[in-house]
């Protein structure tokens, strides 16, 4: 079992050409470390640290690139799956900061999941070298107003389907979507082709719905597990959970009745279900931090743990999980047997610099969180 911190990585986008024009860049990477500096519009100069800092605001290097963002965060992720851990990457910052360009990537400039999705078959191969064998199921859903869509789903009744979907907690499997499209995949392209009909579904349902997937969360989960040939008995199962979250910023101009209230109203309610989550289990850290450090601080020579633990499992359900949709899916991925890292996407120019500094501060609270990643085994029958 591994006690971790959930990995932090902030990336930061280049100028668009619009924010060049009426804009200058607020946000700087002074040294080699992964810290930003950002000037607070009312002068002020904040900064930030984080695990990894990607940033394109200096065009002469690599350090912002879709390789890079991949091989930090990725590919791990990719390693970690084939050893039976559970992980999560999620993406969050506010519309245009480049969630989706991390999450899935744009043109020849594919993301974190296309690569991944390579990566895992090329394993496949190497696996089955060793007489492994790696199966790999694929499901794509997208929560809109506190409802989950089936993206794989090929009925295109987008309303019908709306209020079959649920989340339920499993005693044994853990948090699930009964009925959600599981796709066997036994190649790179089968996958490819589910996440472009996926994608596709998501900007047509959103056109139905009107709105734009900005404001809808999309959860892509890879399923895999390994089933070893010969001696060892056990097979492994891990799952992945890449998400690509509405976006961060507070709706502001909102119809006090009409369904763009509903919807801003749902769109808060799961970010805001999030940062609570978030802030309940920073909190709850701290607190056996500081009980672990006072029995420290009694017992002869022993160092303790260096920082606090998981919460436990019997004061989970103090955390508020269950307040949205997004939190109950990711339960498992912010405070259970998971992996988990963060994109925190932003934005260089000053015009933005309340969103970003507000995703910058959910970001360090994100640092704060830890998960316990324990392989799962199943005995092969
Ligand atoms: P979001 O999903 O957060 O709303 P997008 O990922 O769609 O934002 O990004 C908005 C625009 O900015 C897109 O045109 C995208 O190609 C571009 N973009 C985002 N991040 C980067 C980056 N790191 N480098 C270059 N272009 C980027
Ligand atoms: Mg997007």
């Amino acid at each position: 079992m591994s006690v971790e911190n959930i990995h932090v990585a902030i990336r930061i986008r280049p100028m668009s050409e619009s924010e060049d024009q009426v804009s200058r860049c607020a946000v700087c990477v002074p040294t080699a470390q992964p810290t930003v500096v950002v000037q607070a519009s009312d002068g002020q100069i904040k900064s930030f640290t984080y695990d990894h800092c990607f940033s394109s605001l200096e065009v002469s290097n690599d350090q912002g690139t879709q390789e890079k963002v991949y091989s930090e965060i990725g590919a791990d992720l990719v390693t970690s799956a084939l050893e039976g851990y559970n992980c999560c990457l999620f993406a969050y910052g506010q519309t245009g900061a480049g969630k989706s360009h991390t999450m899935m990537g744009y043109g020849d400039q594919p993301g974190v999941i296309p690569r991944a999705v390579e990566d895992l078959f090329e394993q496949k191969a190497r696996v089955a070298r060793d007489g492994d064998e790696l199966r790999v199921w694929a499901s794509f859903v997208e929560i809109y107003n506190e409802t989950l869509r089936d993206l794989l789903e090929p009925s295109s009744l987008v309303k019908d389907q709306q209020s079959t979907l649920r989340i339920m907690d499993h005693p044994a499997l853990g948090v699930i979507i009964p009925g959600l499209v599981e796709a066997a995949c036994q190649t790179a392209l089968e996958v490819r082709k589910l996440i472009k009909f996926g994608l596709k579904k998501r900007v047509t349902s959103a056109t139905i719905m009107n709105n734009t997937s900005s404001r809808s969360h999309a959860v892509f989960i890879l399923k895999v597990q390994r089933l070893p040939r010969g001696e060892r008995s056990e097979a492994l199962n891990a799952r992945m959970n890449l998400v690509d979250l509405a976006g961060s910023e507070r709706h502001k101009h909102m119809d006090s009745q009409g369904a763009t209230f509903k919807e801003g109203c749902a769109i808060n309610q799961s970010l805001s279900a999030l940062a609570l989550v978030i802030k309940e289990l920073g909190e709850q850290q701290a607190r056996s931090f500081n009980r672990q450090r006072t029995r420290t601080f009694s017992g002869p020579l022993s160092l303790g743990p260096a920082n606090g633990s998981p919460v436990p499992e019997s004061n989970k359900e103090a955390v508020p999980f269950r307040a949205s949709k997004l939190t109950f899916l990711l339960r498992d991925s912010l405070a259970g047997n998971s992996r988990s890292r963060m994109v925190a996407a932003i934005s260089p120019a000053a015009i933005n610099v309340d969103e970003t500094i507000s995703t910058l501060r959910f970001a360090s609270s994100v640092k704060q969180v830890k998960t316990n990643a324990s392989v799962n085994v199943d005995q092969k029958t």
